[in-house]
């Protein structure tokens, strides 16, 4: 059995219904439990900006499927949902991205995992940092990833100087 986040976003339609939605058609796959959910957050769309705001929050399953397999279902529950994948970073029914798989590290042409823009986004980070939060036995992986998080922000916690040169 392994742990893994996923973040859900919604910006076309009746967003709440389709977070609820999505949350239900995960629950349906026999292999997925999801064991608990953030609050949704409405937040403003990141990259292309001439959209409707986001609906976003995160959830933590457990599940018994690959990362590969777990992709397919969750590109299987963007498609049921009637997404429309007209720009990259444009309006979306559903967008479920992959943040954490265990302990998994990967970068290939199918699935970075953990999600490579996840550090930069607070939409991500916020609902995740609340989930693991209210989790005590999680502040380990919570302390990681705000370390991470103040790493890859480029604020100057985390890092205290760069690695001296010639060592
Ligand atoms: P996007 O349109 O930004 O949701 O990107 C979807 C594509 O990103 C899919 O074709 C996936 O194969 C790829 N991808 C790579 N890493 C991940 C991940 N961690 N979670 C979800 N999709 C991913």
């Amino acid at each position: 059995m392994s742990r893994s986040y996923l973040s859900l976003g919604s910006n076309l339609g009746n967003r709440e219904e389709n977070l609820t939605h999505a949350i239900r058609m995960l629950e349906d796959v026999e292999q997925i439990r999801v064991e608990k959910t953030s609050s949704i957050y409405q937040t403003e769309p990141v990259g292309y900006s001439n959209q409707p705001d986001f609906l976003n929050m995160v959830v933590r399953i457990d599940t018994e499927l690959s990362p590969e397999q777990l992709l397919d279902e969750t590109q299987k529950i963007e498609s049921e949902l009637g997404r429309v994948r007209a720009l990259r970073f444009g309006p979306r029914t559903m967008d479920v991205d992959i943040i954490l798989f265990e302990n998994e590290k990967r970068k290939d042409e199918k699935l970075t995992i953990p999600h490579p823009r996840m550090w930069e986004r607070a939409f991500v980070m916020i609902p995740l940092l609340e989930i693991f939060e209210n989790t005590s036995n999680e502040v380990f992986e919570c302390e990681t990833v705000r370390l991470y998080s103040d790493i890859h922000s480029g604020s100057n916690r985390g890092k205290l100087s760069e690695k001296p040169e010639n060592k």
